[in-house]
């Protein structure tokens, strides 16, 4: 069976653990990893998510996925919508839900994996400590496993480490990992600003979680 593994890398905090996770767990020369360009705003991330795919010596592969922008309607597509947590809609999602988003990306990754023989995906959702995202939850990641392996034939294995780690045990496990020099080039703010905005849900979930761990988070220092 094959060792090799496949990690969604968005060029932020998690996805860049995960990245480390999955060396770790299966081997650098076993790593690649896949960065969807879906026409968001911010396109540093897809800058971001090259930089640390060089910087761990992975190949890092850009997809494009330029729907998800002509459906409109959240705030990491449109630039006329501000980032909000209340949007009034009865599901109480904040307008940073991409509706569809993580389902497609591990749709797509599981068909390149599929073509290179790549059974093992990688993703950095988290259902503790987020905005309540459906589409990062366990139960989510579950049932679209066992719908690829059926639409596929294939032995697909989604990883989710970061699936029940606060921010905080994520910056640890980063720490542990020896992933911290990375994220110096990672971003995660919601505004795409660099130095980062700070005052963004994004921005103040990751302050929360280096502060809460005691380490210094790389990108603060360089910025
Ligand atoms: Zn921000």
């Amino acid at each position: 069976m094959s060792d090799k593994a496949l990690v969604v890398l968005s060029g932020g905090q998690d996805s860049t653990t995960c990245l480390y996770w999955a060396i770790d767990r299966f081997g650098v020369d076993n790593v690649s990893s896949v960065t969807f360009d879906y026409g968001q705003r911010h396109r540093i991330e897809l800058i971001c998510a090259s930089e640390v795919a060089d910087f761990v010596g992975v190949p890092n592969v850009v997809l494009p996925i330029d729907t998800f922008s002509a459906l409109g309607g959240d705030a990491l597509t449109e630039p006329g919508i501000e980032v909000a947590n209340a949007t009034g809609r009865e599901s109480g999602l904040p307008n940073t839900f991409v509706p569809g988003r993580n389902l497609i990306f591990l749709t797509f990754a599981a068909a390149y994996a599929y073509q290179r023989d790549i059974i093992h995906l990688v993703t950095g959702v988290a259902q503790t400590d987020y905005s309540g995202y459906p589409d990062c939850r366990e139960e989510t990641m579950q049932s679209l496993q066992a719908t690829l392996r059926n639409g596929m034939e294939s032995e697909i294995q989604i990883h989710t480490p970061l699936m029940h780690l606060s921010k905080k045990a994520t910056v640890q496990l980063a720490d542990a990992l020896g992933a911290l020099p990375a994220m110096a080039m990672t971003h995660t703010c919601y505004n795409g600003e660099r130095p980062p905005c700070g005052t963004c849900p994004a921005c103040e979930l990751r302050a929360k979680g280096f502060a809460e761990a005691g380490v210094v988070d790389p990108l603060m220092l360089n910025s």
